[in-house]
């Protein structure tokens, strides 16, 4: 049937229902045995081999044998993949964690004769796209609903709850931790950010890779782009008073999915813009009310809290200064919040204009 030596396979393999896609190419000698095969798959999916799994190779099943699982005719350690005689533009299947349903289609790209059956160079993975889905994560549905969760404006609106403590922490007050309140704000939005890392993989991770072929990688011609978008505060004389970091974006592979900026980015770009131009209008505006407008006396601190107002670029979190009553004011005032009586209304004109625009033309059928 087929010649002795190895062959080498170029195989393609795309797990199914999964946007943007995952997928991975490898190359590698047909004496690898199905059960070897499972472990390369493992390893590029970053998955750790904790559930059960089948192929599905010219209408048969094969698989390593677990009790309680499905049983196979042959043992996975001894049938080769030169077994097959795989042909190029052969598909099989290979599932695994039934109960998730992950399937991945393993397409045979090319044959080349004479592999290497042994050594460093194979077998190796030299494209691929995104990480994989989390090992035990339940499966494409829940996957896509957690990574939607992962990239929404919710996790923005936690890294802004978490940001802006963290500021007034850094800025010397600590009086924001021993509000209880805002205390379990922070704690809760911090382990939501916690919970959403692992789906957050962005881009295709070596991660998996590493343990079947080290050191071949860096020649498998991945080029990274990456690129920081900061916005710098100009002083009166013009020059750079600050520097913001607003996003940093890292570029693997072209695929259509990554050419230019996805919605999330343009998000996280004008979202950070926002704050940071806001913040720095506060402060000036703050600055300017501290004079009593009746007397022009200074007037002292009383402390700070916290303003949430909403825009058509996110939620800001704004640094509202209570100022005590001037003394040539009239009881009983004793204090007063010149940016919370500003914003009176915690919605920008414009996001009430679109809110009111996008009720119109909603339908009511
Ligand atoms: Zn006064």
């Amino acid at each position: 049937m087929s010649d002795q030596r190895p062959r080498l396979l170029q195989l393609k393999m795309l797990l199914r229902d999964v946007h943007p896609a995952v997928w991975r190419r490898v190359r590698l000698a047909d004496c690898l045995s199905i059960a070897e095969l499972n472990w390369v798959i493992q390893l590029l999916m970053g998955w750790d081999d904790d559930h059960l799994h089948r192929f599905r190779i010219h209408g048969r099943e094969y698989g390593i044998t677990y009790v309680g699982g499905p049983s196979f005719a042959e043992d996975a350690a001894v049938v080769p993949l030169s077994w097959f005689g795989f042909r190029p533009t052969e598909r099989s299947l290979y599932e695994y964690d039934f109960t998730a349903g992950w399937q991945i289609e393993v397409r045979v790209e090319r044959v080349i004769l004479a592999a290497p059956c042994e050594g460093r160079r194979v077998p190796v993975c030299v494209a691929g796209r995104q990480a994989g889905p989390p090992d035990g994560c339940g499966g494409p549905q829940v996957y896509a609903e957690r990574r939607r969760d992962a990239l929404g404006w919710a996790m923005a609106d936690d890294v802004d709850t978490v940001g802006a403590i963290l500021r007034q922490v850094s800025d010397g007050d600590a009086t924001v931790l021993n509000d209880p309140e805002e205390r379990w704000e922070f704690e809760r939005a911090v382990s939501r950010l916690k919970a959403r890392e692992r789906f957050l993989a962005e881009g295709f991770t070596r991660r998996g890779q590493r343990g079947i072929a080290a050191g071949v990688h860096d020649s498998a011609g991945f080029s990274m782009i990456r690129m920081a978008i900061q916005v710098v505060l100009i002083d009166e004389a013009g020059g750079g008073r600050e520097v913001h970091e607003i996003v940093r974006i890292d570029r693997g592979q072209l695929c259509p999915e990554a050419l230019g900026l996805s919605l999330t980015e343009a998000k996280a770009i004008t979202g950070g813009i926002q704050q940071v131009l806001a913040g720095a209008q506060v402060i000036e505006w703050q600055e300017d009310q501290r004079a009593c407008p009746d007397c022009g006396r200074r007037r002292s601190l009383k402390g700070h809290h916290r303003i949430v107002y909403r825009t058509p670029f996110g939620t800001l979190r704004l640094d509202s200064e209570r100022l005590r009553a001037c003394r040539c004011a009239a009881p009983p005032r004793r204090s007063l919040s010149p940016l919370a009586e500003l914003l009176g209304e915690r919605n920008s004109p414009e996001l009430l204009y679109l809110e009111t625009k996008f009720a119109s033309l909603a339908s009511y059928v």
